[in-house]
């Protein structure tokens, strides 16, 4: 039985030509012409001025916390219903993460649990906010809240690029923005990751921290610390070759929520990720979650998935109910089951492979019928 994959790379065969082409002329180092020109190709796409290149998504969240001069023992406002490395660069500065519950419109951040958050600590360092699934938060709220705290934002756009709110594009809307372009994203450089701000300063210190902060001179010089966060010039070419194509990814993507969205809108007990009416999604990830008075569990539909050889996900594990986590503060907004592990207990990530084909996706969707069916 052929297998169905959750999310894979898709490539076209243009970014072997990018990546030919440094080798040609020998440019298989961390700098590079494909380096600048995936800069510029991101830059331009989500209308930044400029961008910086990095290893990982992960890597520019570091150096977004670092430029917001994130410190020990400071604090920072991050939702709980995300991945791992949202919160982990808070902890590489030994600062405080704040877990913000979710809102049901959109499963970011809630805007209500994020004031009550300011009004127990008036002062953190910085707000992280997270666009899961590709899915935007209400950024209109979030932007006014950190803007009358006078508080920067940074925003984890991993999963989102291409998503816009109110037509702009997500990640562009903090004091930082970063994408990520792992195996499984929207598109990818293998992995890597860019990061964009409101200030073009603000790149090139990111440029300069990622660069092994090297002082301009002759010698080599160093006056802060630094780190080995760039991007090579080999992953920047499948980068270059892929921005052509992301228009194309995120209509494949769209089409997948739509489509399983149709087939399952006669079972009452299911329902999909929610999208944000003011924007328009990249649908990364399409999700559902099943009602809580069914008698069927996520895992048991993920278990008939996978006995059929059809790859399946659970929704991110919330960060305060992680071990390594759990100690941190958690604000909802009423006491009781969190929203955010509400969505978790009752949620999956189903198959949404670009490449997946039309039967791929009547295989998948019977599966999942029959479960409630047996009901
Ligand atoms: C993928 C992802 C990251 C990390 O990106 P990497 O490029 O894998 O380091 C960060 N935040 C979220 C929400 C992600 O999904």
């Amino acid at each position: 039985m052929k297998k169905i994959l959750l999310a894979t790379p898709t490539m076209h065969g243009k970014e072997r030509q990018y990546i030919q082409e440094a080798f040609e002329t020998n440019q298989v180092a961390p700098l590079g012409s494909n380096v600048d020109a995936f800069e510029d190709k991101v830059a331009a796409y989500v209308g930044a001025s400029s961008a910086a290149a990095l290893s990982s998504g992960t890597a520019a969240l570091h150096l977004s916390v670092l430029l917001a001069g994130v410190k020990e023992n400071d604090i920072v406002f991050v939702p709980s219903l995300t991945f791992a490395a949202s919160v982990n660069p808070i902890r590489y500065e030994k600062a405080i993460p704040v877990l913000i519950d979710s809102e049901r419109d959109t499963w970011n951040m809630d805007g209500a649990a994020l004031k009550k958050a300011f009004e127990k600590y008036p002062h953190p360092k910085a707000v992280m906010a997270v666009h899961l699934y590709g899915t935007s938060a209400h950024m209109d709220e979030i932007c006014a809240i950190c803007k009358e705290h006078n508080v920067p934002l940074i925003e984890d756009a991993a999963e989102s690029l291409g998503t816009t709110y109110k037509g702009k594009m997500t990640g562009t809307f903090g004091d930082y923005g970063i994408y990520s372009f792992n195996g499984n994203k929207i598109i990818t450089t293998s992995g890597g990751g860019i990061l964009v701000a409101k200030r073009d300063e603000d790149v090139e210190k990111a440029r300069f921290l990622s660069r092994q902060a090297r002082d301009p001179a002759r010698h080599y010089q160093h006056s802060t610390i630094g780190y080995n966060y760039r991007m090579s010039n080999i992953v920047a070419g499948i980068g270059c070759g892929q921005m052509g194509y992301l228009k194309d990814h995120i209509e494949k993507k769209r089409k997948i929520y739509q489509i399983y969205k149709e087939a399952f809108s006669d079972i009452k007990e299911i329902e999909m990720n929610p999208l944000n009416k003011d924007g328009a999604d990249n649908n990364w990830l399409s999700c559902m979650t099943i009602s809580s008075d069914s008698n069927v569990t996520p895992a048991q539909v993920m278990d008939a998935l996978e006995a059929e050889n059809i790859e399946t996900r659970p929704i991110w594990k919330p960060m305060h109910l992680q071990p390594v986590f759990e100690k941190y503060d958690f604000i909802q907004v009423e006491d009781g089951m969190s929203v955010s592990e509400d969505i978790f207990n009752r949620g999956l990530c189903l198959p949404s492979d670009i490449k997946n084909t039309k039967e791929d996706m009547e295989r998948i969707i019977k599966i999942v019928r029959n479960q409630f069916r047996q009901q």
